[in-house]
């Protein structure tokens, strides 16, 4: 048999599983018991068993100093750096290039996202970029739904007659969307955290609970079981009341803003930006806080005078020394979900009819078109069209993402659904790419936004606890950024000894957007 091209079809699978794992412990780990160094512990998932078995890393004393160090280098951890510009600040990043869970790629000098999709015209994220000299366009498309072999635009408004369901079902839509549009959420929003989003899609048509349970996990990493109400409430007034057209992007997804902060900072502080730099301990003390971290076979201290972790909480619990119990017990709560992502690449035309495509009940959520604001600028003639697929998983498929083979079979199923959703995307891509992450986003879980988050979240007298998960009511840049701005002025209030850096920061919590 002659081999067909879809034999050819390449897969490149990238990014890291260990996420949660700080680091090569062959390159440093003592054993267990010698010296008072903090313990590091790993993923739950196999990956660094040894160190969360009990290895322990040598803490040498410090041999070099910084104002303020800066923990993770994604948008949280680079938008700190850039509001922090002309400071003495240390950014230290375990990866070899930045920008975190909003990172983008190329291929062939056609950009596309690997995580965080989209912004807001006017949010924080958007300000920045156009301080840093992007432009953001307008998505201009409401959110098409594509199921039963049928295309569907605008579901919520003016095509929910056209969702491709029977007519009952449809009643149902409409019913649903009627009914959540009573419902006050600002002012239930404590009562409404604490409640699954599935008690209020109960009595309704399944395909609504089937919407959701892609929406959901693609959007806060969640199925609606996993959801709080109030998450779930909010997002459906959003859709249905239109308020998805300030939607901006460029493509690479927000990673576009990621590569454009690297390119500002660079030139002046390219000596302060360190990748493979991994973080092993950050030991406060009353006038400084040690930070160790590994790069390449060396193992170095700073002290700095003050330390802005820029990591998921579920890292930074295992790295910072003295943590209250109940705040330390309130960033282990945090749930995230698995959330690799795939990209198709292909050398022809398929399709560029809507932005963001709801496929429920496939093996990704949704899809986007990566060059979409783009796609009618005078001149552009693109070689390839690339299509990025969301492919979140539930927590117990984690493991799939430990092994590359594995990671090419749900490629490879994402490719079938694909194919299988309309007649005419019955073609082969050139390439096949999956960025895998283990914990990428925090799960808008019940209590997380209006309780949990609160408590994880506050400042030490000399750390301050930044990241997209100090934020909500989802995992969003646009939170990231604003929590690093704040963080900056605190770092700037404690380094000054001025007062009021914690009443900063907790307003900052509160501030969060719903
Ligand atoms: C698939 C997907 C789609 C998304 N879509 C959107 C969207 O459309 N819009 C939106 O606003 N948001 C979206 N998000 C969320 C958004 O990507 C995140 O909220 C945001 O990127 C988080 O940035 P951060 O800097 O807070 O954290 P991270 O991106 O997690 O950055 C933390 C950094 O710390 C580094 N690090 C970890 N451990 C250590 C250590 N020990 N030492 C040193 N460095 C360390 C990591 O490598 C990483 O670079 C999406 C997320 C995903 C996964």
């Amino acid at each position: 048999m002659s081999p067909t091209r879809r034999d050819f079809i390449k897969y490149v699978v990238a990014g890291s599983i260990a996420s949660g794992c700080p680091i090569d412990h062959a390159l440093v780990a003592e054993p267990a018991g010698a010296g008072s160094s903090p313990m590091v512990e790993g993923e739950h998932f196999n990956v660094c068993h040894q160190v969360r078995d009990g290895h322990s890393f040598p803490k040498p004393d410090a041999t070099r100093k910084a104002d303020i160090v800066i923990v993770g280098g994604g948008v949280a951890g680079l938008s700190a750096a850039y509001f922090l510009k002309g400071k003495d600040w240390l950014l230290l990043e375990k990866e070899d290039h930045f920008g975190g869970n909003a990172y983008q790629e190329d291929y062939d000098g056609h950009i596309f996202g690997t995580g965080a999709a989209y912004g807001y015209r006017g949010d924080a994220g958007d300000q920045l970029a156009k301080e840093i000299g992007l432009h953001l366009p307008l998505i201009s498309m409401p959110d098409p739904v594509i199921d039963n072999g049928k295309y569907a635009p605008d579901i919520w408004r003016t095509g929910i007659n056209d969702l491709p369901y029977t007519k009952d079902v449809v009643a149902s839509f409409k019913k649903y969307r009627d009914d959540i549009m009573k419902i006050d959420f600002k002012k239930n929003a404590a009562q409404l955290d604490t409640e699954p989003f599935t008690k209020y899609l109960a009595g309704y048509a399944p395909e609504i609970m089937k919407f959701w349970d892609a929406y959901g996990p693609s959007n806060w990493g969640a199925f609606s079981e996993d959801t709080s109400a109030l998450i779930g409430i909010a997002d459906s007034q959003y859709l249905i009341q239109g308020l998805d057209d300030q939607r901006v992007i460029l493509p690479g997804g927000l990673g576009c803003i990621t590569h454009k902060l690297v390119e500002v900072l660079k030139p002046q502080h390219a000596e302060q930006m360190l990748n493979d730099a991994t973080v092993v301990a950050v030991m406060p003390d009353k006038d400084e806080v040690c930070v160790t971290y590994a790069q390449g076979d060396k193992i170095t201290t700073v002290a700095a005078k003050v330390v802005l972790m820029c990591t998921a909480k579920y890292i930074t619990a295992r790295l910072v020394a003295g943590l209250p119990g109940e705040q330390k017990q309130a960033m282990r709560r945090m749930r995230y979900a698995p959330y690799p992502m795939v990209n198709l690449i292909f050398d022809k035309p398929v399709y560029r009819k809507g932005y963001d495509n709801w496929c429920p009940g496939k093996r990704f959520t949704d899809f986007i078109v990566a060059d979409w604001t783009i796609r009618n600028n005078p001149g552009y003639k693109p070689k390839y069209n690339i299509l990025t697929f969301y492919t979140p998983l539930r927590e117990s498929e984690r493991s799939i993402l430990l092994n590359e083979d594995d990671c090419k079979v749900l490629a490879a199923k994402v490719l079938k659904d694909f194919q299988g959703l309309l007649p005419e995307f019955n073609v082969d891509p050139v390439e096949v790419r999956l960025y895998r992450r283990g914990h990428p986003m925090f799960m808008a879980v019940p209590e997380q936004f209006t309780k949990n988050r609160m408590t994880a979240s506050q400042p030490m007298e000399r750390v301050f606890f930044g990241n997209s998960d100090s934020g909500g009511p989802e995992s969003l840049t646009s939170e990231a950024v604003r929590i690093s701005q704040a963080g900056a002025e605190w770092a700037n209030l404690v380094l000054a000894g001025k007062p009021g850096a914690a009443e900063l920061a907790h307003k900052a919590l509160t501030e969060a957007l719903l």
